[in-house]
């Protein structure tokens, strides 16, 4: 029997989405079949490298090509992609945001950004805090950009991740506070622009807090798979949050979903998790909004001294401290795929079956101020 490439887009039905409940090929994710001397080759439409659904996908892939006694050969397509992006080769953009400051904005960027790389992936990290650049610190970096032969900036490299900081261009003596409005503008697309990332598929930005104006230059400047929000259980009751949140929805930029940090306390002495402020905040904040709750992670000193010795807690292996942060990476690299693979079956964010909702159904309840 000879099979030809009609034939295998046929059997590839059996293959499906699991986060979008239907098959692949319903959803246009089979770009390209061609067959050559018994090799099957396959383009699909995936853009999460490393998340374990499109793994899965590709293995049910293979299966299903090798059962037709051929020799499956997977590729990734990219015929998605924006050749008028300023970032072509970067696949996926990730603003990681809060409402406010010092709910663990940067220390879920850097353990982040760090698992990320422990798979193989290709990370960038962008500091685009103006306002509290700590980064570099976190991750315990001193080594400064270079300079390509094209002016482009050559980002520091430092446990697979690409670091670029507003720390670089400003120096100790700039006062963050004159830094405001235009001039911080600038500075971002600068930092994005003009960095030579290179092939990257993930580019975290640590945002500046806040629902403003420079949240806004990034999501204008660079397509932006999803944003992940940041909060503390002591936070979510705050209307910054939820601004936060609006923000991403009012400019069509889908939210991958919610960590809650510091949402409980993990004892050193005893190892039991202890409830500060209640329990359920975070799941109830993303029921509102229709988003997924990605992780709440424990209040734990591991992760402190993590980041007080400039390393980040994912460097250290094994502990449960970095557990959540390996959990994290999974999740949000599962929702970054669900998130692009919806983009190509054009699936309608506001068809209640569609398991990923952008936008939020109705407004939230709770308005405690404008
Ligand atoms: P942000 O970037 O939002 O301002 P940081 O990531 O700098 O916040 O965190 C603020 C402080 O809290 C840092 O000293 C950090 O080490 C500590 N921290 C953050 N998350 C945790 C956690 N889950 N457990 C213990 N300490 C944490
Ligand atoms: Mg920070």
């Amino acid at each position: 029997m000879t099979v030809d490439e009609d034939q295998i887009r046929e059997r590839l039905r059996a293959v499906e989405d699991p986060a979008l409940g239907q098959d692949i090929g319903s959803l246009g994710l089979i770009d390209d079949v061609r067959i050559e001397d018994g090799v099957a080759h396959v383009s699909v439409a995936f853009n999460a490298p490393y998340s374990t659904d499109e793994k899965a996908m590709g293995d049910r892939i293979r299966e299903e090509i090798r059962e037709l006694d051929l020799e499956p050969e997977l590729s990734v397509s990219l015929s998605w992609e924006d050749p008028d992006s300023p970032l072509p080769d970067v696949r996926n953009v990730i603003p990681i945001a809060s409402g406010k400051g010092g709910v663990g904005k940067t220390t879920v960027a850097t353990n982040l950004a760090t698992a990320l790389a422990q798979t193989g992936a290709r990370v960038g990290l962008l500091d685009a805090d103006i306002y509290g650049p700590n980064v570099p610190g976190m991750l315990g970096i001193e080594a400064q950009p270079g300079l390509t032969e094209e002016n482009l900036i050559l980002p520091p490299e430092v446990d697979g991740i690409k670091l670029m900081s507003m720390a670089f261009l400003t120096d100790d003596d700039t006062d963050p506070a004159m830094l405001r409005g235009p001039m911080v503008d600038k500075l971002l697309s600068e930092l994005i622009e003009e960095t030579q990332w290179g092939e990257l598929d993930y580019l975290l930005v640590d945002l500046p807090p806040g629902t403003g104006d420079e949240q806004l230059t990034l999501l204008q400047s660079v397509p932006v798979t999803g944003a992940v929000v940041v909060t503390t259980p002591e936070d979510i009751a705050l209307s910054d949050v939820r601004k936060g949140i609006r923000m991403f929805h009012d400019r069509g930029t889908p939210v991958l979903g919610i960590v809650e940090n510091m949402s409980s306390f993990l004892c050193p002495s005893c190892g039991d998790e202890h409830e500060l402020y209640g329990s359920g905040g975070g799941a109830d904040l993303a029921a509102e909004f229709d988003v997924p709750l990605l992780a709440e992670i424990p209040m734990d000193p591991e992760i402190r001294s993590g980041s007080d010795a400039d390393k980040p807690v994912t460097v250290l292996q094994e502990t449960a401290a970095a557990e959540h942060f390996l959990d994290l990476r999974a999740v949000v690299t599962n929702r970054i795929g669900a998130v692009n693979r919806a983009i190509v079956g054009e699936l309608d964010p506001d068809d209640e079956d569609t398991p990923l909702v952008p936008m939020p159904q109705q407004e939230p309840k709770v308005e405690s101020d404008q």
